[in-house]
């Protein structure tokens, strides 16, 4: 009935009809126990198949398990439950301890820890009060919060989150299209070939009876089934897909996984990729002000900017930002910000947004990542800021050696000094800062021409600047964590984790699975030629062939389970 099904929707060359043939026609030519044995056969490997990929699955969606199912929504005093897909912006919910946070809000009463180990896969929960903004997925784990709704449920971070993953599995590796292709022709071809068997020989060589060669034929065509491979090559992926993502490692398609194992360039960018994006400052003057003015005036020039020093100068300020004062605000990639404070424009940022602005500001300032004020074109001093190394970004740097990745390169916007000597600490090859966000695309095009015919270049980014670049790149990786929604949306990677060593380890998996795909490719053609020889020549009966076929697949889906890793606790599967 599942062969009749298929033939009507077009896939007549399946499994089922190979299966349906050789049963009836073994029945039909007396050969009672083969036909037996083919059917069940064929179904103790469709039980594997299935109990195979239903975990592997499963594995994958209770990681991404994260769908919130409703919303306590407030409507005057009282509380309504409400599918979070009805909720707007603007509206009013209640988070009570313990439950999943619905959409992306902003709280407005109750002081509470949430922990966004689902989103981050950081496991130290974070305190939350009013004034912080909170992203779906996130787990409310002390007090209740009121907040206020500050996107849609299709904008929230959580269902962004579902649908990459849900997406990665449509985006399909070469070697899956391949496989995909070599089916449909293959199948087709092996059943004229077991036509050609049962019926000539029996017409040319004298004394040949039909029965033997229809069954010979017969016994060709359950063997050359290709069900091993048509299942394997994409469980692998599956697979690989969903042992990373127990890393930390999202991966938005198989063609990214098989890609990543012929990484040859590693391109990091600096500021919250290598760097942990968090500055202290440390040092402070100020021409014609006090310390504390120019600081003020930073943070409110600031206020409006996500960029990592925007947010680490408004914590080094530490006073509640009055947003009635700013007006106007705008962000320069690269160079800083301009807003208009108490109806003075005021410019922060580096030495080009200086320049732009016209302001002269006598010497470039100290070594270091300096962080110029200038308040209506008059320069006012700077701040003297700096950033820490990641814990893991020299072994980050050493594993991508040991995996024999040809270059590293870093590029940063940063100022030159603070650039080399960041990687000279980390131990990257080359170094080009001062760079605006076009120069990065410039430099990693320039790049693209020293890899190989079939080697690929990798950018890890985090920040807006570092979007067109994540799309020019061959795989781009952004930071979840820190990183920008416009990196993370651009990029073919999401390392949950923030930690720049996750990719050597991507690089691992990725090389992994694709050695279990070509071990699954070679063994079970190997296998299938020889059998399918043996049949031909009828040594081999039908009830081996089918048992080769079975025996094959079965292997094959085992080995492709093994793409998944090893059964290590999920640190990242909200509890
Ligand atoms: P990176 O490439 O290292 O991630 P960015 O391109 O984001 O750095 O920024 C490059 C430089 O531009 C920074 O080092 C800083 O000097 C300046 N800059 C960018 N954004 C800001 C900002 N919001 N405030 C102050 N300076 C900024
Ligand atoms: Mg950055």
């Amino acid at each position: 009935m599942r062969a009749a099904g298929n033939v009507l929707r077009g896939l007549i060359f399946d499994e089922s009809l190979l299966m349906s043939i050789a049963s009836i026609g073994a029945f039909i030519i007396g050969e009672y126990p083969e036909g037996v044995a083919v059917m069940l056969f064929f179904k103790i490997g469709e039980l594997f198949q299935n109990s195979a990929v239903s975990k592997s699955r499963k594995s994958v969606a209770a990681l991404t398990d994260i769908r919130p199912d409703r919303a306590n929504l407030k409507i005057g005093d009282e509380l309504v439950e409400t599918d979070p897909r009805d909720v707007q912006p603007g509206d009013v919910i209640v988070i009570k301890a313990g439950e999943r946070i619905p959409l992306d809000a902003k709280v407005i009463a109750g002081n509470s820890v949430i922990d966004t180990s689902a989103l981050t896969g950081e496991s130290v929960p974070r305190s939350v009060f009013p004034g912080v903004e909170i992203l779906s997925g996130c787990v409310n784990i002390k007090g209740p919060l009121t907040a206020e709704v500050t996107k849609e449920y299709g904008e929230s971070a959580a269902s962004k989150i579902l649908d990459l993953t849900e997406n990665a599995v449509a985006k399909k590796a070469k070697t899956e299209n391949f496989i995909t292709k070599f089916a449909k022709y293959y199948t087709p071809v092996v059943v004229g070939l077991a036509a050609l068997i049962s019926v000539i020989p029996p017409l040319v060589i004298p004394g040949a009876g039909f029965s033997d060669w229809i069954y010979r034929g017969l016994t060709f065509l359950v063997i050359s089934c290709p069900c091993a491979l048509v299942v394997s090559v994409p469980l692998s992926f599956f697979g690989g897909i969903g042992g990373a993502s127990r890393k930390g490692i999202l991966v938005k398609g198989s063609n990214y996984l098989e890609a990543l194992a012929k990484t040859e360039i590693v391109v990091f960018d600096k500021t919250g990729t290598l760097t942990k994006g968090v500055f202290e400052v440390r040092e402070i003057r100020a021409v014609g002000m006090g310390k504390d003015e120019l600081t003020e005036l930073a943070a409110y020039a600031e206020s409006y900017s996500d960029h990592p020093i925007s947010v680490s100068l408004k914590k080094a300020y530490g006073k509640k930002i009055d947003t009635g004062r700013i007006n106007d605000a705008e962000e320069i990639p690269g160079m800083g910000v301009r807003a208009v404070v108490d109806g003075k424009t005021v410019a922060a940022g580096n030495v080009k947004l200086m320049e732009k602005m016209n302001v002269s500001c006598a010497d470039a300032g100290p070594a270091g990542t300096v962080v110029h004020v200038a308040a209506e074109g008059v320069y006012a001093g700077y701040i003297l800021i700096a950033d820490e190394i990641k814990k893991d970004a020299r072994k980050a740097i050493a594993d991508l050696k040991t995996a024999k990745i040809r270059k590293t390169v870093m590029l940063t916007g940063d100022a030159k000094d603070v650039g080399e000597m960041t990687a000279k600490e980390i131990g990257i090859d080359k170094v080009y800062a001062e760079l605006l966000p076009g120069d990065k695309v410039a430099k990693t095009e320039e790049l693209l021409l020293q890899r190989s015919a079939k080697g690929k270049l990798v950018y890890v980014g985090d920040g807006i600047n570092d979007a067109p670049v994540l799309a020019t790149a061959d795989i781009g990786v952004a930071m979840g964590g820190l990183g920008s929604d416009a990196a993370i949306e651009a990029s073919d990677v999401v390392i949950m984790t923030d930690e720049p060593s996750k990719i050597s380890e991507a690089v691992k998996i990725s090389r992994r699975t694709l050695g279990i795909v070509k071990q699954n490719i070679v063994f079970s053609l190997a296998v299938k030629f020889g059998v399918l020889i043996l049949a031909a020549i009828g040594i081999a009966s039908m009830g081996a062939g089918v048992a080769a076929d079975v025996g094959v697949t079965l292997i094959a889906v085992l080995n492709a389970t093994r793409a998944l890793g090893r059964r290590e606790p999920n640190k990242f599967l909200p509890n």
